[in-house]
Formats: C-alpha cells, structure tokens, sequence
C-alpha cells in the first residue's frame, strides 16, 4: 500500500482516482470527508490521500498520476518500426500494432 497522491482540493484528488481506477487498479480514498469537518486539525493532516492497495499496481499507477498531472509531456510519438505518428494516449501503434517506446 503506497500513497500516490494528495491534494488540498478534493476534486482534484478524485479526478486523479478516477484516472487510475479507470485502468484497473485498485486505489483507496483517506481522509475523504476530513475536510468537511475538519476543527482543529490543522490543514496538511485533512487533505484527501489516494493510496494504491496492491504493491504490483504501484509503478504504473505513479506513471498515469505523472501524466495526469504534466498533460504537456503528452507528445504525439513516432512509431519505432512502421515511422507513423501516433496520439499520445495510444499505447500501440495504429498502424503497425508495436508498442510504444519508452
Ligand atoms: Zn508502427
């Protein structure tokens, strides 16, 4: 189980958690509704965390968070076998099927 993301704005926390569910993974929402009844807590202790359950999930969850979060490092990329380019959320080629280099 490892923390993949926080932030102070909820929205933002379950737009990320959507995005990794999306592919498959298992994740965990902490301090969900802290916010809402917050009191004394001080601001960093009640911001929502999202946790990734299974350790195997780990690596490509932090992948889509990174990529979530830098939309701009989302290039169009050049297929290594066939030379098409491809959009940036395809993962295999279009044309030729060969993965996307990494
Ligand atoms: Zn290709």
């Amino acid at each position: 189980v490892k923390l993949i993301y926080t932030n102070q704005n909820p929205i933002l926390v379950g737009n990320i958690k959507n995005i990794v569910e999306n592919s498959g993974i298992e994740v965990e929402l902490r301090n969900e509704y802290a916010s809402g009844g917050a009191g004394e807590l001080s601001p960093i202790d009640t911001w929502p965390e999202l946790w990734v359950v299974n350790d195997s999930d780990i690596e490509r969850a932090e992948k889509l968070v990174q990529d979530a979060l830098n939309p701009k490092n989302a290039k169009e990329w050049r297929c290594s076998h066939c030379h098409e380019m491809n959009d940036p959320s395809f993962d295999f080629c279009w044309k030729c099927h060969s993965e996307k280099p990494h």
